[in-house]
């Protein structure tokens, strides 16, 4: 069969080196990129950096390399500059010491889109280079305009912005790098530079799926050799064979113990909120107390993960008080708790990853963006996906105890709750159809590999 042929023709002929940006939001779809390519036949070396807690199955190699957390500059926006200085040095070394081994030379490096460093690196080397994107079609669409001048913002406060291929977005719903642009000029700087090689890679692969996305997908199409390859979640979790739960790792944060599903096993189907903010939004102390407010208030479950480093800012004793209807947790296995049953609604940041997993996963989302390109993934989930609400902030920037509860209802109960787990459940098939044996995405992998191998 297909698959068969693509593994054959993969097998002996091709190494991938795979080089995501060491954040977890980065790590979790390249590693899981890995292992699909890895199933179908490639041989594919991950570079990992030393600071992380827990590797994943031996279905592809791992070579663990600093971050340059050591070096002295620790400003907030250094670390991309330091994993630069420090990845681009060893490199081409890695390279050379993993073709030394003889069998099957590198062929490629699939290198995160915000490193465009790497793709110099490979092509001095004479290896092909693959752009991949973290990050939405949408939302990269929206970046390469900014980079290209063709997105003006300054004089557009209360207008909406036209773009092609792209619903009409009011300011507020572009990432925060461009609508508050003054916030994080190095980080604004940082995700368009990858716009200033990108027409050179072999190809821009991207977490996303045809169906999802398709007139910005068919737009990037039209003009740069593109492919979607996502969702890069392991297929147990889109068919609940969940049996098997050795299938993700590489984290850089304590794996959260099962406790957690047991707590959800005792749970009624669909009857929990899961609140997360993902590895590195940071919410205020005010904000930390009205969202355990409208918690509480909503008289829901909940399941809710407070990272290690934010937990101080929690009301005091309020994990304890709040014990009989909520478990706070610093960390949790999260496709896991999104395909469990018990699952009635996900209050999530919308950063990609955890948009695509509710999605995929069809759970219905109160969209509570902070930052980056989480705006424009919660206006998709709320206008063109229709899979969730997006909570109202105030004149304060707060987001109040009553607008959490009130949202907290509209997801989980009536017709229109009904209507979200529906659409939510409908975008689910579709993901499951396109990662699918012949589905978009797998057929783009196996495109993929072929080209590749053809080289
Ligand atoms: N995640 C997890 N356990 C948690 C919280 C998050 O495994 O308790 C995973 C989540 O499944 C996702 C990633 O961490 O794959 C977070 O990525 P996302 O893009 O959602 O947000 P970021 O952390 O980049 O802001």
């Amino acid at each position: 069969n297909k698959q068969l042929e693509t593994r054959e023709m993969g097998s002996t002929k091709a190494h991938a080196l795979v080089l995501p940006f060491p954040v977890q939001g980065h790590i979790n779809p390249m590693l899981q990129f890995s292992k699909r390519l890895a199933s179908k036949g490639l041989k594919v070396t991950l570079v990992a950096t030393t600071n992380s807690v827990q590797a994943p199955d031996n279905s592809i190699d791992i070579e663990y390399i600093p971050d340059g957390s050591d070096q002295t500059d620790q400003k907030k926006d250094a670390g991309l500059e330091r994993f630069k200085s420090v990845a681009s040095r060893v490199l081409p070394d890695l390279i050379e010491k993993l073709n030394g081994y003889g069998s099957c030379p590198v062929k490629l490096v699939v290198y995160d889109s915000i490193l465009p460093w790497a793709l110099d690196i490979a092509h001095e080397l004479g290896l092909c280079g693959a752009s991949f994107f973290t990050q939405s079609c949408a939302v990269s669409a929206i970046y390469y305009h900014m980079s290209h001048g063709s997105l003006e913002i300054g004089s557009l406060e209360g207008e909406n912005v036209v773009l092609p291929s792209m619903p009409l977005m009011g300011v507020k719903d572009l990432p925060s790098f461009i609508s508050d642009m003054d916030a994080y000029p190095a980080l604004l700087r940082l995700v368009l530079d990858r716009f200033s090689n990108f027409e050179k890679a072999d190809w821009l692969l991207f977490n996303s799926f045809d169906k999802l996305e398709c007139e910005v997908v068919n737009w990037m199409a039209s003009q740069w050799p593109t492919k979607t390859v996502g969702p890069t979640i392991p297929s147990m979790y889109l068919d609940k064979r969940l049996e098997d739960d050795k299938d993700y790792g590489l984290s850089l944060f304590k794996p959260g113990d099962e406790d957690c599903i047991k707590w959800l096993d005792t749970k009624e189907s669909g009857s929990v909120v899961y609140v997360s903010f993902g590895s590195l939004a940071n919410l205020g102390e005010d904000q930390m107390e009205e969202l355990a407010c409208g918690l509480k208030q909503s008289n829901r479950y909940f399941l809710w993960v407070v990272r290690a480093s934010e937990e101080s800012k929690l009301p005091t004793n309020f994990a304890t008080e709040a014990s009989e209807k909520g478990l706070v947790v610093n960390w949790c296995p999260q496709l896991k708790v999104l395909a469990h049953p018990a699952m009635g609604c996900f209050m999530t940041h919308c950063g990609w990853n955890s948009t695509l997993e509710a999605l995929s996963l069809g759970v219905p989302m109160l969209a509570v963006p902070q930052w980056t390109d989480q705006p424009t993934n919660a206006k998709y989930v709320v206008d063109i996906w229709e899979a969730g609400v997006r909570v109202k902030v105030d004149e304060k920037g707060m987001i109040r105890r009553e607008e959490i509860e009130m949202c907290i209802r509209e997801v989980m109960e009536g017709e229109r709750g009904n209507e979200l787990k529906r659409n939510a459940v409908k975008w689910k098939e579709f993901a499951k159809e396109a990662v699918d044996e012949g589905g978009s995405s797998d057929k783009h992998i196996d495109e993929f590999i072929s080209e590749l191998v053809r080289r």
